[in-house]
């Protein structure tokens, strides 16, 4: 594995130009061929989230419609404990919903602290397309919503409630992140005219304070691209994805240069550093993909566990696990 990673590392630094570059040790999971359209999305629900975004793409729906309608199945399965309906609940056993979503043209558009609402990844497209802001929060995101014609329904579900009921016999608090491979779902598409568009929606955190939110509705944290360069999106522990502006940071490093694991790698890097001697440590889990304009894309983490879901015409719809620091 070693001599492999010296040979990813080699070609790699080889075709940007090593000496302007922070040297990296590069991971053994990235991709080289330059291919569109391709879809990747965080964790194994993001297979069924692939296989419908694409469905759409092939359908001759626009990228933004794509990866609205791909993050949609995840929000709508109550088996995916961490996004939408079924997701766990805040400590008051409330679920509270955090979505954006973000075009080639860089529009975007976002919901946070979003309650009763199935779809917020739908709220936070028209946020974007039909409103002069970009966040809506709480009540005005629910109101904004109802506006719209979405109906609210309890979102709790009692499977949820009962892991709630169990969770409050001891109320430690500590965000579960990293559980069963149901994280946030966070998807990036590049389409057959090489423009990219991403989406990201959670419930965010298990047992997080009422009021909590975390980097999944926050451009630049949870989700960003520029279509010149590429895009990136994360998952794990909102706070420390926050704390270093992630995806942000990781299309920057793209801009510079910087292969898609590279830059992924250097920004959780930067979380470890940061994090490392804090009370957060044990629990800490983060992990970005990105995809660049060439349609090379990477996943990584800080800790093994993992995985995401690559759609393409040459991989089909293939789970991937993301190489890891620790
Ligand atoms: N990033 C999400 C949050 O902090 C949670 C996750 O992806 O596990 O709200």
């Amino acid at each position: 594995m070693n001599k492999r990673r010296n040979f990813i590392k080699k070609s790699i630094l080889g075709t940007v130009g090593a000496s302007s570059l922070i040297k990296c040790d590069v991971p053994t999971n990235s991709n080289a061929q330059a291919t569109y359209p391709r879809i990747i999305s965080t964790w194994n629900h993001g297979l069924s989230a692939n296989k419908e975004a694409w469905k759409n793409l092939m359908d001759g729906k626009n990228g933004i419609s794509a990866v609205e309608a791909g993050v949609k199945i995840s929000e709508a399965d109550p088996k995916v404990r961490s996004v939408g309906y079924g997701g766990f609940p805040d400590r008051e056993g409330i679920v509270t919903l955090d979505a954006c979503i973000m075009d080639k043209n860089s529009n975007c558009g976002s919901v946070s602290f979003l309650q009763n609402i199935k779809h917020p990844i739908s709220v936070a497209r028209l946020v974007m397309e039909q409103t002069p802001h970009v966040m809506l929060s709480g009540k005005g995101a629910l109101d904004f919503a109802i506006s719209k014609g979405f109906e609210q329904e309890e979102l709790l579900t009692k499977e949820s409630k009962k892991d709630w009921i169990k969770w409050k016999e001891e109320s430690k608090y500590k965000p579960v992140i990293n559980i069963e491979n149901h994280d946030t779902i966070s998807m990036l598409l590049i389409d057959n005219n090489g423009d990219l568009f991403g989406a990201c929606t959670t419930s965010g955190a298990a047992w997080k304070m009422h009021g909590r939110v975390g980097d999944s509705p926050i451009i630049g944290a949870g989700l960003f691209l520029d279509n010149e360069v590429g895009a990136a999106a994360a998952t794990g522990l909102g706070e420390a994805v926050i704390r270093t502006s992630g995806s942000a940071m990781v299309v920057e490093l793209m801009r510079q240069g910087h292969p898609p694991l590279e830059a992924c790698k250097l920004i959780v890097d930067r979380i470890s550093k940061i994090h490392r001697s804090g009370p957060d440590w044990d629990y800490l889990q983060v992990g970005f993909i990105a995809i660049n304009k060439k349609g090379e894309y990477a996943g990584y983490s800080l800790k093994k566990g993992f995985d995401y879901a690559v759609c393409d015409n040459e991989n089909q719809n293939s789970l991937l696990k993301a190489d890891y620091s620790i």
